[in-house]
């Protein structure tokens, strides 16, 4: 294959790439993801996109789906659950993903923060926190919360696909607009995975 050729990881981009042509996004995402199992610990601030836009998450949360094995992660749908501050006074402008397999939904394989903004937006942010401000902007894995060994093939993925995607960052900044929106006319969402039955 020509691509070996010029690197591991350029091949193995360019057969992620080919697999993600196949990739889709589903309509059945909520019914997949969320089921109430009680095994989610909640996240202390961060509430799920889904717990005020159900049908908007159903058609907008990014799945990827792998054909074949790749680059250490086994074939699958993998989706990108985001999940936003629920502090109605905070601007933080960033999301955290919880990364599940379709197959099964009650573990999180990973977990990403992820800020859109400029690294000196969050620099300030975080009172002259740098290092954190450069984790937050470029994608990081989320030290307290759920990993697992597929969290670093996870946050590649996430970093050479996703962010790969201007409409999908646009996507992001337009859900977080609305989210913020909506908990500042009404009471805090759920800071839990696990929906309401
Ligand atoms: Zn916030």
């Amino acid at each position: 294959m020509a691509a070996k050729r010029i690197g591991e990881r350029v091949a193995h981009d360019a057969a992620l790439s080919a697999a993600l042509k196949q990739s889709r996004e589903k309509l059945h995402v909520l019914n997949v993801y969320y089921v109430p199992n009680g095994t989610m610990k909640p996240l202390a601030h961060m509430a799920p996109f889904f717990s005020r836009f159900p049908e908007l998450a159903a058609r907008e949360t990014r799945t990827i789906s792998l054909l074949q094995p790749h680059a250490g992660l086994p074939a699958g749908d993998y989706g990108f659950l985001e999940l936003y501050c629920n502090e109605p006074t905070c601007d933080c402008r960033r999301v955290l993903f919880q990364v599940c397999r379709a197959d099964r939904p009650n573990k999180v394989l990973a977990t990403i923060n992820y800020g859109w903004e400029s690294e000196d937006f969050y620099a300030q942010w975080l009172h002259g926190d740098r290092e954190s401000a450069r984790e937050l902007a470029e994608a990081s894995l989320d030290p307290l919360n759920p990993q697992s060994k597929l969290s670093p093939a996870l946050l590649e993925v996430f970093r050479h696909i996703l962010l790969q995607d201007p409409a999908y960052v646009d996507r992001l900044r337009r859900h977080y607009r609305m989210f913020k929106r909506a908990q500042r006319g009404s009471a805090p969402a759920l800071t839990s995975s696990i929906p309401p039955v």
